[in-house]
């Protein structure tokens, strides 16, 4: 719904995003280490209800972020 501006689940067009507003509530960040959170870009589809989220854009361009993520957890295996 970050790209195309349609709904996968019933192709509504009625998608609605907390993109560039300030994050309220719990489900907008997660902790990737003690000091480091990343903030959560939300996309709903206010006709059936799915839900849809993206790491903001400014933190995936923040390499001091992302290093953490990488130190923290672990890469998902592709080959199983
Ligand atoms: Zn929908």
């Amino acid at each position: 719904m970050k790209f195309s501006n349609k709904c996968p689940k019933c192709e509504s067009n009625d998608i609605y995003t907390d993109e560039g507003i300030t994050k309220q509530g719990v489900r907008t960040a997660i902790g990737i280490s003690s000091w480091t959170r990343l903030y959560f870009d939300m996309y709903i589809c206010s006709n059936c209800g799915f839900t849809e989220e993206y790491v903001r854009e400014e933190d995936l361009q923040d390499s001091k972020k992302m290093e953490k993520l990488k130190e923290n957890w672990k890469k998902k295996n592709t080959g199983l």
